[in-house]
């Protein structure tokens, strides 16, 4: 497998309690890389751009309030395998069901406040990069 690239977010829930640092140790942990990051916040319109896949879902309008609720921190990933090795850090969706050691296992709250987004392929990745970030912010 190459070397590719991922898109991470650190969510609203994991900056309010102070833990971007332990979590981007289990990502580095994991073999990743960190080669782009920003702390922002996310206007409604970007949140909504960002989870447009999801609007028909009937979370939707909570997912957007809550990615709105307070600052981000974005990354993009870089290892071998990268997309997968993040969402197996990461842990599933709920952290009722996620494995002993993931992210979403020790830090979530529950099913919508889950401390972590990842890309869940290849090309969603690629996608969800180029909305976040520019390429002159990628910095390696
Ligand atoms: P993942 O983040 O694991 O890829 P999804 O893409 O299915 O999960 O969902 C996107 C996000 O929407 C989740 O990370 C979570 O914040 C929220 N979400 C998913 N399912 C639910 C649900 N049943 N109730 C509330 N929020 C949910
Ligand atoms: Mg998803």
């Amino acid at each position: 497998m190459a070397v590719e690239r991922t898109l991470s977010i650190i969510k609203p829930d994991a900056t309010e309690r102070n833990i971007t640092g332990k979590i981007i140790d289990k990502l580095e942990s994991a073999g990743l890389r960190v080669v782009a990051q920003k702390r922002v916040r996310w206007s409604q319109a970007e949140a909504e751009a960002f989870y447009g896949v999801h609007r028909e879902r009937p979370f939707f309008n909570d997912l957007v309030a809550f990615m709105t609720s307070g600052p981000i921190v974005m990354q993009v990933l870089e290892g071998e395998n990268a997309v997968a090795t993040n969402r197996e850090v990461m842990g599933a969706t709920n952290p009722a069901d996620a494995a002993a050691g993931t992210i979403r296992k020790e830090y979530a709250v529950n099913i919508e406040a889950n401390s972590v987004h990842g890309s869940d392929s290849a090309e969603n990745a690629a996608a969800e990069i180029s909305m976040c970030f520019a390429d002159s912010e990628l910095v390696g």
